[in-house]
């Protein structure tokens, strides 16, 4: 690629958002050249407005460094600056619905962290490895809604990554599933900062993620759908039933998944080839932030781990472990993935290098 793209990040001062700009430092396809967040920061150096909660383990990019944060409201300053839009704002749900449309109306490319959108019907919810095809519903997206070059795609819950990979893995290779059962141990970076009150988690478990678990029992469906008339016609065959747990970790989610095969049921051996052997898209087109194998299997019985394997892949890929039979359905593993980063904002990325790749955003 001669030429980068531009892009912006709405929310980046937040927690996802300084994720954006950490990850986004020395990306080979795009440059940072635009960022917003809330009234507070508009107006403010970049290194002013994020003074006392920079969190990452990085120093603040230099070129983002003496930026001036704008305010994400004001959508008319973005034009022509650049053209794919991450948006990490946390508002309520109608205003990120609106304030993101807008942004695409516009032209641009908006790939959000955001929940408001994982139910609109022609508004696909991406993890390029499983999804890719649900980004030929573009043009329809665009036709429906009048927009020239904008377009909205979402990446998913950050509670889901470290299974459904695994998981598609298998349906992938010939083995439907009718049932799982989830239990997640979810680091508290995907709360946000300050995120959960200190007093309430050392020392403790917080099995308080209600919305997570409806998120983790939605949304799979949606993914492993179909684009047909317009819109992306869910697979509900899989009948999910997840438990969501807060716990004191910093980053990296922790899912154990009990499985049930709808058919033919593989032997153990035959799992661990399908998941080592996996790859996908993303693989085949070497997209930059792709990470080669996408799926880890560790043999060892105490792995994975969120603070051994969360950097696994650059952050990408998801550690699966613990494979071993089921007393009461066939099969289940552990697995982990690192939730700021293939949860949040390096699958946005991801998603946006293939959306370059298939020439949806030129
Ligand atoms: P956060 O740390 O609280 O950051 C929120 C961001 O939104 C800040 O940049 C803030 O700007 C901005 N904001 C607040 N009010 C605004 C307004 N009225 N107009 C424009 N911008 C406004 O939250 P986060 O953890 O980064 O999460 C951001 C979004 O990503 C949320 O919707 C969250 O659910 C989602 N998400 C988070 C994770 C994760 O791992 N943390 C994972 C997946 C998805 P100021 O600094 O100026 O207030």
């Amino acid at each position: 690629m001669n030429k980068k793209f531009k892009v912006g990040v709405l929310g980046a001062t937040g927690m996802v958002g300084q994720n954006y700009l950490k990850l986004l430092a020395n990306h080979p396809w795009f440059e940072v050249v635009y960022l917003a967040a809330s009234p507070n920061s508009a107006g403010k150096k970049y290194t002013d407005a994020v003074a006392g909660r920079w969190h990452m383990d990085a120093n603040i990019p230099e070129a983002c460094r003496s930026m001036v944060v704008e305010d994400a409201s004001n959508v008319a300053k973005a034009v022509e600056k650049c053209s794919i839009m991450f948006s990490a704002v946390e508002l309520d749900k109608p205003s990120i619905i609106k304030l993101e449309e807008e942004y695409a109306a516009r032209g641009f490319a908006v790939i959000s962290n955001n929940s408001a959108h994982r139910a609109t019907e022609d508004v696909p919810v991406m993890i390029p490895e499983i999804n890719h095809t649900h980004l030929d519903i573009i043009p329809q997206q665009r036709k429906q809604r009048g927009w020239q070059e904008g377009l909205l795609v979402v990446k998913p819950n950050c509670s889901i990554q470290s299974y459904m990979l695994p998981i598609y893995a298998l349906i992938a290779a010939g083995y439907p599933i009718s049932q799982m059962i989830i239990s997640t141990m979810q680091a508290v970076s995907g709360a946000g900062y300050p995120g959960v009150a200190s007093i309430d988690l050392i020392d403790n478990v917080m099995p308080t993620l209600a919305d997570e678990e409806k998120k983790s029992e939605v949304e799979p469906a949606k993914i492993l759908g179909k684009v047909a008339g317009g819109k992306i016609v869910p697979d509900t065959s899989i009948k999910i039933s997840a438990h969501c747990n807060r716990v004191a970790v910093t980053d990296g989610h922790v899912a154990c998944v009990s499985l049930k095969f709808a058919g033919k049921k593989p032997e153990l051996d035959e799992v661990i080839k399908i998941w080592r052997g996996f790859k996908s898209l993303p693989q085949e087109l070497k997209l930059p932030t792709a990470p080669i194998p996408p799926i880890i299997y560790r043999d060892e019985p105490d792995r994975p781990q969120p603070r051994k394997d969360r950097d696994a892949g650059n952050g990408m890929a998801v550690t699966v472990g613990r494979l071993r039979p089921c007393n009461v359905f066939d099969i289940r593993f552990v697995g982990l993935h690192h939730n700021t980063n293939r949860g949040a904002a390096g699958g946005a990325i991801l998603t946006a290098e293939l959306l370059v790749a298939k020439e949806y955003i030129k």
